[in-house]
């Protein structure tokens, strides 16, 4: 039987996104039917209404969400009803060359969910009929989604559900990309360019790692306060601090070992680099416009031996790694209460974006 449920969709670019109420088709084979109960508002859903990744509207946003199974699709049986469920918005489909080489944040098979199940299947519909995109395969800003096997992580169900939506985009992909990209060593120093929900969660990753200087960029005091917080120990705006590039030099005595982009501007990508000393590794977390460029010194590129290093959704084994980032959050060492700053219901969603551009929050999060 398919289910009735409200859905925030993008209907058009550039214009507020509309709560309606959809139909979800019961779930096929290798799918199941989740009914969410927190869903994280990200700045890559944010991204999807504005073009700067172009999906073609209408989509169901959200990505970053928690919920429980509440029906089965054929061949599910090692998964049962009430399964607690984090999204994992790249499917792995453990049999391509990057799954089995462990790198499935790289799986073929992502290619293949950009809008529909990996599977090719669209179970959402809207009340004319029409069939909606899903975002990233997964569509899960909605009471209930149908997702497929590749895109479930199974989590421990006493988790906190708004706690461990978060787990599925921000915490995964900045945690990660300090641990698993860049492999921050202790006693090292880093810069992190934006401090938003995944930048604050890249700081709290090199925190972890035990990095000694941990520089925070941004535009925003708040978020600045924010990543004080988080773990950074300086703090930069260069709206009224000036060149962040020569500030950080001067903090680090020629530019930080690690460097973090978490913003997706080819300007803060270049500056990110600037800012890394000679030998050092910058990686690139924000996500550009599809057309962006970013242009670097080239002879510095060769005398300066800096690595840059791309990173998506932490590259590591989403699948692995979250339900041990809960873990962490359990025994107290990972911060993720202090990332809700707001909460909203389903049918407040436009201002959950509204105050997402303005930059208000560490995270705001749809409670159902
Ligand atoms: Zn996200
Ligand atoms: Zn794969």
């Amino acid at each position: 039987m398919s289910v009735k449920g409200k859905a925030v969709v993008c209907r058009q670019w550039n214009q507020p996104v509309s709560v309606e109420e959809v139909e979800i088709a019961s779930p096929g084979p290798n799918q199941v039917l989740i009914q969410m109960e927190a869903i994280g508002v990200c700045h890559s859903d944010l991204s999807a209404t504005n073009g700067t990744m172009p999906l073609p509207p209408p989509v169901v946003l959200g990505h970053e969400a928690c919920g429980r199974i509440v029906e089965l699709g054929e061949g599910m049986r090692d998964y049962a009803v009430g399964d607690k469920i984090i999204p994992c918005w790249i499917p792995t489909c453990g049999q391509c060359r990057f799954c089995q080489a462990g790198r499935p944040t790289l799986c073929d098979d992502w290619a293949k969910a950009f809008l529909s199940l990996k599977d090719g299947t669209r179970p959402i519909r809207d009340a004319a009929g029409n069939s909606l995109n899903a975002f990233s395969g997964v569509g899960v800003m909605a009471e209930y989604a149908v997702l497929h096997r590749d895109n479930l992580i199974r989590i421990d169900p006493e988790t906190p559900s708004d706690k461990a939506a978060l787990v599925g985009c921000a915490v995964m992909t900045g945690v990660g990309g300090a641990i698993n990209r860049a492999r921050v060593q202790p006693g090292s120093s880093c810069v992190v360019f934006g401090a938003g929900g995944v930048g604050l969660n890249v700081i709290q990753g090199c925190a972890l790692a035990g990095a000694e200087t941990i520089i925070a960029v941004d535009m925003v005091d708040k978020k600045l306060g924010f990543a004080q917080q988080f773990g950074a120990t300086h703090t930069i705006n260069p709206s009224t601090d000036g060149d962040a590039v020569a500030k950080v030099r001067e903090l680090t005595g020629g530019g930080a070992d690690y460097g973090f982009e978490a913003i997706g501007l080819g300007a803060t990508i270049v500056q990110t680099y600037s800012a890394v000393r000679k030998g050092g590794t910058a990686v690139i977390i924000g996500v550009p416009k599809f057309d962006a460029v970013a242009s670097f010194p080239a002879a510095m590129m060769f005398m300066e031996e800096k690595a840059i290093l791309g990173s998506a959704y932490g590259s590591g084994s989403p699948k692995t790694d979250i339900p041990k980032l809960i873990k962490l959050y359990q025994r107290g060492r990972l911060k993720l209460d202090e990332l809700i700053t707001q909460t909203y219901r389903i049918e407040d969603a436009p201002r959950a974006f509204e105050d997402l551009e303005k930059g208000v929050n560490a995270r705001g999060v749809i409670l159902l």
